[in-house]
């Protein structure tokens, strides 16, 4: 646990009490602030009150007025569509609100860091889609060639229930637009976004405010080292803002559209090979085709940005290189689960927009696709130019009819459930085919979350 510093003695609200509203409670408790904490959900107050901590409904002026800050969760809306009803009563109240994260780079320095030979560094990963990925894919790096690390944030532990850094060690943030829009102090040593398409619009008032939210990582901490995907023009624009010239290697930009001939650092991958570049110098490359574990472009891009924060930390390419093969991926992202009678089944559950869906459909051929859901908003028109390789479409989901309505040109059945779904796919595929869930829309309608979702997939492949 990293004990919260800077509010010993005050009264601190908590929100949200899950996995990471918990943790920031004990961590604040530690650091001896008197905590106050609330959730909707009388199960989560329960689990709190068992630890000794007393709840109070925080959306009420009288609570609100004793705080010195409320502390809140990403899930919890703080401004649009409009502010959850606490965080509203401590705006009312005059009260700052914050959330973990910026808890977390108050705090993380320890004293006894002195007598360290290696700063401990925080890295902090964040994009549209690629975020888990290529923050499990620089941990798993860094576990290879024994260097210490830990993986926190929107993936694996709360930030404040991490332990506190030792010599040389590297913490791997994820860190969600949601987390970096709200965070009061964001001091990454080397920050990285992926990509930017459309997503959370709701919660950030449209496309710019999404991207705000992202741009504050860079803009409020000034990392030592930015690596940029400048694929799209708010990748092109932020880079541009971070560089004092072309040749100013703070900033490293990669792609996976095109080389990148700059004079500046440069990683890109084309045709299934990543390069570096220096200077106008090619410094080093990785065939990223027979790496098992990072199949699609999606992932060579991933690939580039752990590849870019490993070099940054003074890694060797041949040592990234050895690591990258025994990557095994995450679960429930372009994940092989199994190869039956020459057909492979894939389970891209958390392929939940638009754009993580077309990605996976570029990343196999004679596909017999698994798709629907509960629906984003923006139809699906965008995705209709990546169905080339799709044999046929099988939609689940409680409004399986109307998704498969949209799909203009695909064959599409209306299988509504999984285990439906499953049986008619494996049926019709033949050798060399794949079958390959990949929503393009979050599962709330039919699951609790998407890896529930990819659970029953799987369930459902073991039972053919
Ligand atoms: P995030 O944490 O940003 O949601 P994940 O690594 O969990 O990213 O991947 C989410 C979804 O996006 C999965 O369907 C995955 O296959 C796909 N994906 C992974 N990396 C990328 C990328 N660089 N670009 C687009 N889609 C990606």
């Amino acid at each position: 646990m990293i004990p919260v510093v800077g509010y010993t003695g005050r009264t601190v609200g908590v929100l949200g009490l899950g996995r990471s509203g918990l943790a920031t409670a004990r961590a604040l408790r530690e650091g001896g602030a008197k905590v106050v904490p609330w959730d909707d959900n009388p199960a989560a107050r329960e689990a709190a009150e068992a630890e000794g901590f007393d709840c109070q409904d925080l959306s009420k002026s009288t609570v609100a007025e004793m705080l010195d800050a409320l502390i809140t969760s990403p899930g919890i809306p703080h401004l649009y569509p409009e502010p959850n009803r606490c965080i509203a009563a401590a705006y009312d109240a005059g009260v700052p609100v914050d959330n973990d994260i910026g808890l977390f780079f108050r705090s993380f320095a320890q004293s006894d860091w002195g007598s360290f030979d290696v700063m401990p560094k925080v890295v902090a990963v964040t994009g549209s889609n690629g975020k888990s990925t290529t923050s499990a894919l620089i941990h798993h790096v860094l576990t290879h060639v024994g260097r210490p690390t830990q993986l926190a944030g929107n993936i694996g532990r709360g930030v404040l229930d991490i332990d506190p850094a030792i010599d040389g060690e590297v913490v791997v943030l994820e860190l969600s637009s949601y987390q970096t829009e709200l965070a009061r102090a964001l001091t990454p040593d080397i920050a990285v976004f992926t990509n930017l398409t459309p997503d959370h619009l709701d919660r950030h008032a449209g496309f710019g405010g999404y991207f705000a939210a992202k741009r504050r990582l860079f803009a409020e901490g000034g990392p030592d080292r930015a690596i940029i995907g400048v694929d799209e023009a708010e990748g092109q624009y932020l880079a541009g803002q971070l560089s004092e010239s072309a040749v100013d290697d703070r900033v490293i930009r990669m792609s996976v559209d095109r080389k990148l001939t700059s004079s500046g650092w440069n990683v890109f991958a084309r045709k299934g090979f990543l390069s570096e570049y220096r200077k106008g110098r090619q410094v080093g490359s990785i065939d990223l085709r027979s790496i098992d574990g990072l199949p699609g472009s999606h992932n060579h891009q991933n690939a580039c940005a752990a590849y870019a924060v490993c070099r940054a930390l003074g890694l060797a390419p041949k040592v990234i290189e050895q690591a990258f093969h025994s990557f095994g991926g995450l679960p429930h992202r372009s994940q092989t689960i199994a190869k039956k009678g020459g057909v492979t089944f894939v389970n891209d559950s958390k392929a939940t927009n638009l754009d993580s869906a077309a990605k996976a459909l570029a990343a196999f051929k004679n596909i017999h696709w698994i798709c629907g859901g509960l629906q984003k908003d923006g139809g699906l028109d965008e995705l209709l130019a990546h169905v080339g390789s799709v044999k046929r479409a099988y939609v689940i989901g409680r409004e399986a009819a109307q998704f498969a309505m949209q799909l203009t040109g695909v064959e599409a059945q209306v299988c509504t459930t999984m285990g439906a779904a499953v049986k008619a796919a494996s049926e019709a595929a033949q050798e060399g085919d794949t079958v390959l869930l990949a929503p393009a829309a979050a599962s709330f309608d039919q699951y609790d979350s998407f890896e529930k979702r990819g659970d029953d997939f799987v369930a459902c492949v073991e039972d053919l």
